[in-house]
């Protein structure tokens, strides 16, 4: 894992929309300050280990569909984002230091 900042690229990656972004085996934030802020790098790593389980591009495919499927449903791009499986296992577990150590496979499927 490789933690960097660049506002650009991560301005064209999530459509100006995400402060922080797991691309595997990459961790890019929008500020260099932000490297060192524990809980979104923990929540980062969480997809990252989402990424690892799914093939990566498995995870996207997912993630992407899940999020149209939200959107339909919730009609707010928003709430859409918060309710993807992967954001609320990462959202839920950011703030617990040891869930990685611990974290059963596929536990992502227990937030859907
Ligand atoms: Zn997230």
């Amino acid at each position: 894992m490789l933690v960097f900042s660049s506002r650009r690229l991560l301005k064209i990656l999530s459509l100006d929309f995400a402060s922080a972004m797991a691309l595997y085996p990459f961790i890019i934030v929008s500020h260099p300050y932000l490297k060192n802020h524990e809980t979104l790098i923990r929540h980062e790593k969480i997809h990252l280990r989402q990424q690892l389980e799914l093939g990566i591009i498995g995870f996207y495919i997912w993630y992407a569909l899940e999020f149209l499927i939200r959107w339909f449903r919730y009609r707010n791009r928003r709430l859409a984002y918060e309710n993807i499986s992967f954001e609320r296992e990462a959202y839920a577990r950011e703030s617990d230091a040891t869930y990685l150590s611990r974290r059963p496979f596929w536990a992502f499927l227990a937030h859907l």
